[in-house]
């Protein structure tokens, strides 16, 4: 998002990617500013890169609730995370008998899409279905775990188009039980709910720095120490990250990820409430201005920061486009699906129409958004819905005519 001066961009995709905490990016600018050091060497500089690392661990092995922080492994973000945990199981799985994986059917790409090279080393992925809510079905996920052939479970703790949590400790409780290990994608979760791995009770746990105010290019794997044995890397090389993720550290990133979990730790109660109080103004001046929409997993436990709004026969490209020309930003599922006109697979896997599917939108908010903004895009957003769907009945008469 580049803003002129003169232009007020009101930015609601912050489930996509989120500013940088000035703290944060100060930080990394001041690090980049100052400091040469490798952390692998053993001058001073080193040294001082080396402690610039470990604190940052700390700060995240802390937010997280991890016992120690030999536990907190920096990728470059949340989709080499998701892979490691995933793919780096295959080596234990085999040798211990194990041929499946289990992922909720609405996880994002960056798990599902490993399905191909699992099946190339005989390593089958199968899916748990959720409810229209998004909650994943504990009963089939019992059933699936009864056949003693699974070694792992991966299912996010939060969904990045609905914002639905899932029971990650029920789900923990199951997996554990029948011998599974248990992984969770928490790249929404952490900063925008309390995220504990020992009250999750999961073996591995995927953050990301980009959307929770620190740089693109950072993020980290939880690995407990007990699993620790069986991960093999998939990335090798000098022994950094205690040899599991090899190269040189992104040093500066990962100092901005280590403020920004101090900062997350400290104030996460009242950016909980930021989020709930931008939600609450924004659907309030939705419902107020108009009755054409329809919340998504309004029922179920899900983030405040996240709305999905599904707008019965409007495509969400068009919504998009218009509230783009007013400096509103909006997406229409997952940043990574947008551009892709099929229908997203979490809203289907929900048990939406395509109709219903394509007609949905995602609002997510972020610390800097203010309600007067939220209540200026809710406005805009009756406004456009209704140029549409004029638009539409227009067409239909020319065509009746
Ligand atoms: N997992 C979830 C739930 C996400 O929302 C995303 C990004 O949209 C990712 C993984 C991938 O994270 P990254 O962009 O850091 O690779």
């Amino acid at each position: 998002m580049s803003v002129s001066p003169e232009e007020h961009i009101i930015y609601l995709d912050h489930a996509a990617t989120t500013p940088m905490l000035p703290e944060a990016r100060d930080a990394m600018i001041c690090w980049m500013g100052r400091n040469v050091g490798n952390p692998s060497s053993l001058h001073s500089a080193g040294r001082e890169a080396r402690k610039a690392v470990a604190d940052a661990r700390d700060s995240v092995a802390s937010l997280i609730g991890a016992t120690s922080c030999k536990e907190v492994i920096f990728t470059s973000g949340g989709t080499e995370s998701d892979n490691m945990a995933i793919l780096g199981m295959i080596p234990y799985m085999k040798s211990n008998g194990k041929d499946t994986v289990l992922v909720s059917s609405v996880e994002h790409h960056a798990i599902l899409n490993l399905r191909d090279t699992l099946e190339k080393s005989g390593i089958e992925m199968k899916y748990i279905p959720v409810n229209h809510e998004c909650v994943v079905d504990l009963e089939v996920l019992r059933e699936k775990l009864e056949t003693n052939r699974v070694g792992l479970v991966s299912v996010m703790l939060a969904n990045n188009e609905v914002g639905t949590i899932q029971d990650l400790s029920a789900i923990s409780e199951l997996a554990h039980k029948y011998g599974a290990f248990v992984h969770t994608d928490a790249v929404q979760a952490v900063g925008h709910m309390n995220v504990d791995v020992q009250t999750l009770n999961v073996d591995m746990l995927s953050l990301s720095g980009h959307k929770i105010g620190a740089s693109d290019g950072v993020g980290a794997l939880y690995v407990k120490l007990d699993l620790q044995k069986y991960l093999q890397p998939l990335i090798n090389g000098g022994g950094q990250e205690f040899g599991m993720r090899a190269g040189t550290e992104n040093v500066a990133a990962i100092v901005g990820l280590g403020v920004v979990a101090n900062q997350i730790k400290r104030n996460i109660n009242h950016n909980l409430l930021h989020y709930n109080s931008l939600r609450d103004a924004f659907l309030q001046a939705l419902y107020e201005l108009s009755a054409l929409t329809q919340e998504n997993a309004c029922y179920a436990n899900h983030l405040p920061n996240i709305v999905s709004l599904s707008i019965p026969g409007v495509m969400a490209e068009s919504i998009l486009l218009l509230m783009d020309a007013d400096n509103v930003c909006l997406s229409a599922g997952s940043a990574c699906s947008a551009g892709n006109l099929e229908p997203s697979h979490v809203l289907t896997a929900m048990g939406m129409t395509t109709e219903q599917a394509v007609g949905t939108i995602r609002v997510s908010f972020g610390l800097t958004n203010t309600k007067e903004e939220v209540v200026r895009a809710a406005e805009l957003l009756v406004k456009n819905i209704e140029r549409i769907q004029s638009m539409y009945n227009e067409g239909k008469k020319v065509d009746e005519s």
